[in-house]
C-alpha cells in the first residue's frame, strides 16, 4: 500500500541559530526509517513523468523501488546506470524544477522527496561500499580534459571506463570546479567531491593541477606536441560580472566567485590560511543579486559574524534561488532588501567600503526573459550603511582558452559553439558544461560531460 500522505518527509536538519555559526552540512539526510517512508509515497507510475524531468533520465521509480525493497545498493546501481555523481546531484539539484517538478504526486501535496531519497541512497552506499573500482586495461588512445568540474570529471571518468588513457588540466590546486570553490561546505561537504575524485584516480585518470591550458600549454599544444587524440573543455564559466558603478573598486568589493573561493577553496577565515579575507565579524555586509551564488555569499557572510543584506532589484517572487536556499537563508537571519537597486558605492580615505546608495524599484511589464522588468522610482534614494560589498550578478565564460586557440567559435556570450554531439568548430576538440551553456547546473554540465565522452569515443573507436 502507498504512503497517501500528502506532504513529503522532512529533512532533519541542523537548528538555524547553531548552523548560522558553523560550517557544517545544514541538512542532515534521512534516517532509513524516513528514507522507506518517503519510497513509500512513489505509486511507480507507467509512464513515470518524474524521469522526463531529470536532465540524464534516471530510472526515478527503478531505484525507488529498490529502496522499499531495502536493497539500497541495487538503488545506487540503478542511479549510478544515468548519474555518475548522486550524492552531489542529491544535495544540489535544483528539484523542484526538474525530476521533483514533474511528480504526480505533486498535484495534491507535495512531489516524492526524490532528491532525499537520491541523496539516501548515495551517502548509504559511500558509508558500506568501500571497493575501489578496478583499472580498466589500456586502449592505447589518450584524451585530455580541461577542468575538473562536474562535466569534466563525468567525461574523465566514462572514458577512463573504457580504456583511455586521461589526463585532467585543472586550474586550481584542487579537482571539483564549482563543487570545491564555489558551492560551500554546508551545502555540500568536500569529502563528498574528493572521495569521486580520489575513485577517478583509481580508474587510472591523472590529475594534473595548477594547470592553466592557454597559458602553460595551448590546446593545439596539447594535440600537436603531446600527443592527445581528442581534447574536452569543461572549463565552466568563472569570469564574474559588475555593475560598472562608482565604487565598484573599493577594498572591501568582492565579486561573488572570488569571496566564495577564498572562503571554500582557501579556508581564508582561519588563522592558518595564507589567504586573507577581511574580518567580517560585527560588520555589514551587502551582497548584490537574488540567484544560489547570492544566497551561498550571504549564508557564508553570516557564518563569518556579520549582518547581511540580500539586494536584488526584482522582488522576492522572482528571486532566482532554488526555494529551499532562500528559505534557508531566512531562517538563518539574512535581511532581504528586495526591489532594491545600488547606484554608488561610497569610501573612506583608507579606500574601504563605507556604504552603498540604494534606489527602489518597481516592476513594470515583462522584458524579454518573460519576467517583469525592474523600473528605477525617482527620488528614492537611501543610504545603506554597509562595509563590504559582495557582487553576485553571474557569470560568463573566461576568454582564455578562446583567444589562445584559433579557429574556436564562441558565441556573442563568450559561450563555445558545439554540435548535437559536443564537438566545437575545432576538429578532435569537444566542450560541455557551463563554458557552452553559461553558468547553469550541475546535473547539466554531467550530462554534458556523458556527451563528450561517448562522442570521443565514437571518433576515436572508429
Ligand atoms: P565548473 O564547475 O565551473 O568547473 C570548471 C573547472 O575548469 C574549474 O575547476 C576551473 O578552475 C577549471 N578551468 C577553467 N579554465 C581553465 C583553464 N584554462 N585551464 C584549466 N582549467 C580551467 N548548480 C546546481 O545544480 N545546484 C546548485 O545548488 C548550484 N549552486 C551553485 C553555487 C555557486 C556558488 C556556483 C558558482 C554555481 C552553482 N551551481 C549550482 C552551478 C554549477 O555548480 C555549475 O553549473 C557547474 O559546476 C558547471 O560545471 P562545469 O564542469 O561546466 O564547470
Ligand atoms: Fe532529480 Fe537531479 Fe536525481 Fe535527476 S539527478 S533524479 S534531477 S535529483
Ligand atoms: Fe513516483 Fe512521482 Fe515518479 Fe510517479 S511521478 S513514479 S509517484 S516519483
Amino acid at each position: 500500500m502507498p504512503n497517501m500522505s500528502l506532504k513529503k518527509n522532512e529533512m532533519p536538519s541542523q537548528d538555524p541559530n547553531v548552523r548560522n555559526k558553523n560550517f557544517l552540512e545544514v541538512a542532515l539526510g534521512y534516517t532509513e526509517e524516513q528514507a522507506l517512508d518517503e519510497a513509500a509515497r512513489c505509486l511507480n507510475c507507467k509512464n513515470h513523468p518524474c524521469v522526463g524531468g531529470c536532465p540524464v533520465n534516471v530510472k526515478i521509480p527503478e531505484f525507488i523501488k529498490k529502496i522499499t525493497e531495502k536493497d539500497y545498493e541495487g538503488a545506487y546501481q540503478v542511479i549510478h546506470e544515468t548519474s555518475s555523481l548522486p550524492a552531489v546531484c542529491g544535495r544540489v539539484c535544483p528539484q523542484e524544477t526538474q525530476c521533483e517538478k514533474y511528480c504526480v504526486r505533486g498535484v495534491k501535496g507535495e512531489p516524492v522527496g526524490i532528491g532525499r531519497l537520491e541523496r539516501f541512497v548515495a551517502d548509504w552506499h559511500n558509508a558500506h561500499v568501500q571497493e575501489a573500482p578496478a583499472k580498466p586495461a589500456s586502449n592505447g588512445h589518450k584524451v585530455a580534459v580541461i577542468g575538473s568540474g562536474p562535466s569534466g570529471l563525468t567525461c574523465a571518468g566514462d572514458l577512463a571506463k573504457k580504456g583511455y588513457e586521461v589526463t585532467v588540466f585543472e586550474a586550481l590546486h584542487l579537482a571539483g570546479g564549482v563543487l570545491v570553490y564555489g558551492i560551500p561546505e554546508f551545502r555540500l561537504p568536500k569529502s563528498i567531491v574528493s572521495k569521486e575524485v580520489d575513485g577517478l584516480k583509481a580508474l587510472g585518470v591523472k590529475i594534473e593541477t595548477n594547470m592553466v591550458i592557454g597559458r602553460v600549454v595551448s590546446i593545439d599544444e596539447l594535440i600537436e606536441q603531446y600527443g592527445f587524440e581528442a581534447v574536452f573543455i569543461g572549463s565552466g564559466a568563472g569570469l564574474p560580472m559588475f555593475m560598472h558603478i562608482p565604487g565598484e573598486n573599493l577594498c572591501g568589493v568582492y565579486s561573488a566567485n572570488e569571496f566564495l573561493t577564498r572562503i571554500n577553496l582557501m579556508k581564508a577565515y582561519k588563522e592558518d590560511s595564507d589567504t586573507p579575507i577581511m574580518p567580517l565579524a560585527g560588520k555589514t555586509v551587502a551582497v548584490v543579486g537574488g540567484g544560489n551564488v547570492a544566497m551561498d555569499a550571504a549564508r557564508c557572510s553570516k557564518r563569518l559574524g556579520a549582518e547581511v543584506y540580500v539586494v536584488y532589484r526584482r522582488g522576492m517572487e522572482e528571486l532566482p534561488a532554488r526555494h529551499e536556499e532562500v528559505e534557508h537563508a531566512i531562517e538563518e537571519g539574512i535581511i532581504f532588501k528586495t526591489l532594491h537597486n545600488p547606484v554608488e558605492i561610497h569610501g573612506g580615505e583608507d579606500g574601504y567600503v563605507k556604504g552603498m546608495t540604494c534606489i527602489q524599484m518597481e516592476l513594470g511589464e515583462p522584458d524579454a526573459s518573460g519576467r517583469r522588468r525592474p523600473i528605477e522610482i525617482q527620488g528614492s534614494e537611501f543610504e545603506l550603511p554597509v562595509d563590504c560589498v559582495i557582487m553576485a550578478l553571474g557569470t560568463s565564460p573566461n576568454p582564455l582558452i578562446k583567444n589562445t586557440t584559433p579557429g574556436l567559435e564562441v558565441n556573442r556570450k563568450g559561450c563555445i559553439v558545439v554540435n548535437e554531439d559536443g564537438l566545437t568548430s575545432h576538429p578532435s576538440v569537444y566542450a560541455g558544461g557551463d563554458a557552452v551553456t553559461g553558468a547553469a547546473t550541475v546535473i547539466l554540465a554531467m550530462g554534458a560531460g556523458k556527451l563528450g565522452a561517448k562522442s570521443i569515443d565514437e571518433q576515436l573507436s572508429k
